[in-house]
């Protein structure tokens, strides 16, 4: 078994013949060797410091907004890189259907990038997942594509088999926060044993109400993790778009 630092040097080794034989366009312009290009970059809307840290929302003042309250949340914190437009929703688009490995750790690194803002003492790394019916469909869980590369950056544990999803679910478009959350509701299921007074970081591609986030906490709290965090790379802005 190769250690971790020889292992980490193949990986990069392969990244990097794959980005030679496939070299990416910017998914914004469509310039060639690049992701997204410096100027595409420059357009994407990040998300600012002084948002709620439970629901991404603007607030004037660092913490909680007025919708956030008077809510008993079971994560301690969320954040996400940008908001769901524009050359940041081409990407997630890419990372969920183009099967495409090296996006996935392209965009690890702007977790990596808003991860290491925070004051999180995270332990272990979870991606949410996604039911055996759109695995078998897509044949990957754009989540776990996001989570394993942003542990290696910060040589942190990571499992996909700390949190389980039980139940595929009917569509979330369309439906507003509360049912979104009974939709979710019994979606998940906790493995206990590997989650006890863990500090965990659940890492998603877009956080859209909350309500998946909410439930999965709600299922790590109640299986004994000590605490949890939310990061996303993206954030939808439900002034500028609903998807
Ligand atoms: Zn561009
Ligand atoms: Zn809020």
């Amino acid at each position: 078994m190769p250690s971790r630092p020889i292992l980490r040097s193949v990986q990069t080794i392969a990244r990097t013949t794959l980005d030679w034989l496939f070299p990416p366009t910017c998914l914004g312009c469509g310039e060639e060797g690049v992701f997204i290009c410096p100027e595409c970059f420059s357009r994407i809307k990040l998300i600012p410091r002084d948002v709620c840290n439970f629901c991404g929302s603007y607030t004037s003042k660092q913490g909680k907004c007025v919708n956030c309250d008077n809510k008993v949340l079971p994560y301690a914190g969320f954040r996400a890189f940008a908001y769901y437009d524009g050359v940041v929703r081409k990407a997630v688009h890419h990372l969920k259907y183009q099967n495409d490995l090296t996006i996935g750790h392209y965009l690890a690194g702007w977790l990596h990038l808003v991860y290491e803002r925070t004051d999180w003492d995270v332990d272990l790394i979870v991606p949410i997942p996604i039911g055996e019916q759109k695995r078998a469909q897509r044949g990957y869980n754009q989540a776990e594509r996001l989570a394993k590369p942003l542990a290696e950056m910060l040589d942190m544990p990571f499992s996909n088999e700390s949190l389980i999803r039980i139940n595929e679910l009917s569509s979330q478009v369309g439906l507003n926060h509360e049912e979104r959350r009974e939709n979710v509701r019994q979606a998940f299921v906790a493995n206990a044993h590997m989650v006890k007074g863990k500090t965990i970081l659940l890492v998603d591609d877009v956080f859209t109400s909350g309500a998946t986030m909410e439930a999965a906490a709600t299922e790590l709290v109640g299986s004994d993790a000590q605490k949890v965090y939310c990061l996303t790379v993206a954030k939808v802005n439900h002034l500028l778009d609903l998807d």
